[in-house]
């Protein structure tokens, strides 16, 4: 591990304006001189693998006083970016009415790891392309920016089929995001012009033929939080992997409905595990919308998550997957007695 300079941030204005100033940002490029650290449960993994060289860190823990709240204000939730993962699973009214949100974060990563990591800091974590992690590998665009892809030629079998493109088939690795993208969830981002609101779904950006610019953050720009409007107890998160703990989604899917009188009134499906950003399935929600729920209508809405999915050589298997993971959530979150 490289030497760097340790800094805590006490004002939330004064730490984005000196992120800015010392031009953080490029936010998730590898070579980023200044990182905001959170739990630092992936950021100080990836300085020891060497593959994120930040010379300066700045802790924004202190500001947690501020950006660490889970509230429910009328219908709105309100999530501090700062609030650690298993405060905000554990929270009763986030169990009551964002199952969705609550499962996400507990089937994610371990105990201790949930304890530590914050909101803020998993929904930027990055990928866990194995060629991504391994500098011995020179050929990562991700990486070092057209340098290659490891991946597209090696063993894939984790590896995105929704949203690749020819520079980059990397999954994106978290939980969370899934549950905010269904429930059209906001963020709330710090910059040195202030704070401004936009939709999470914005957040990241497909790799396209620039995989290294993972998010639209500016330079120096925090997440202070989330916020999600209307309640939605009727939603799941449904995660399928390798083994049944500590370990990444080969395929989720998070599920809401609206369902009055055995009809769907309102529809919100999102896949994880299978795409390169958090992936909105709007198809399947429009099959959804105004029809009774059978068999035959799950395996449509599933069969409409997966379009356009495309294979690499070794993940064939996750288009299927997926599907399969899509038509149970949608059918467990039809049967939920809420
Ligand atoms: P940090 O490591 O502190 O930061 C991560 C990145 O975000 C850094 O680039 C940092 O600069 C930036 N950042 C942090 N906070 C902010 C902010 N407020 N504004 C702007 N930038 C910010 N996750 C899952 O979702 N599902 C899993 O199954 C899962 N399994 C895991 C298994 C293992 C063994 C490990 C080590 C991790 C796993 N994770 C999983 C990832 C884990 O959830 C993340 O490491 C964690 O959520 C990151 O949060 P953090 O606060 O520690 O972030
Ligand atoms: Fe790098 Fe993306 Fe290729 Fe993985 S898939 S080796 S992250 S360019």
């Amino acid at each position: 591990m490289r030497p760097f300079i340790y800094l805590k941030a006490y004002d939330p204005s004064a730490a984005a304006q000196a992120l800015a100033a010392a031009g953080a940002g490029d936010n998730l490029l590898t070579d980023a001189s200044i990182q905001p650290l959170a739990g630092g449960t992936t950021l100080i993994d990836l300085m020891k693998l060497d593959v994120m060289r930040p010379v300066t860190l700045v802790d924004i823990n202190p500001l947690a006083a501020g950006w660490s709240q889970v509230s429910l204000e009328g219908d709105n939730l309100k999530l501090g970016a700062l609030a650690r993962m298993s405060d905000v699973a554990d929270h009763p009214e986030v169990q009551q009415f964002y199952p969705v949100i609550a499962q996400s974060l507990k089937l994610a990563a371990s105990p201790q790891l949930r304890n530590m990591a914050t909101l803020g800091g998993n929904v930027l974590q990055r990928t866990r392309c194995t060629y991504f992690r391994d500098v011995s590998y020179a050929n990562c665009n991700k990486r070092r920016p057209g340098s290659g892809c490891a991946a597209m030629d090696g063993f894939n079998r984790t590896h995105a089929v929704l949203g690749t493109s020819d520079w980059c088939i990397a999954t994106y690795p978290g939980d969370f995001a899934q549950a905010l993208i269904a429930l059209d969830a906001s963020v709330e981002i710090l910059g040195k012009s202030g704070l401004r609101s936009m939709p999470f779904a914005q957040l990241h950006k497909p790799p396209g033929n620039s995989p290294q610019i993972e998010t639209i953050l500016q330079p120096g720009e925090l997440i202070s939080g989330f916020t999600i409007t209307g309640r939605w107890p009727r939603s799941i998160y449904l995660k399928t992997r390798d083994r049944q703990s500590y370990e990444f989604a080969l395929a989720s899917a998070a599920v809401a409905l609206d369902v009055q009188d055995g009809t769907v009134r309102d529809a919100r499906v999102a896949l994880g595990g299978v795409a390169t950003v958090p992936w909105r399935a709007l198809e399947a929600e429009l099959l959804l919308k105004g029809r009774k729920l059978d068999d035959e209508l799950a395996r449509r809405v599933a069969e409409a998550a997966l379009t356009g999915a495309s294979a690499s050589k070794h993940n064939g298997f996750k288009i299927d997957l997926g599907k399969r993971v899509v038509a149970h959530a949608v059918q467990r979150a039809a049967m939920m007695e809420i």
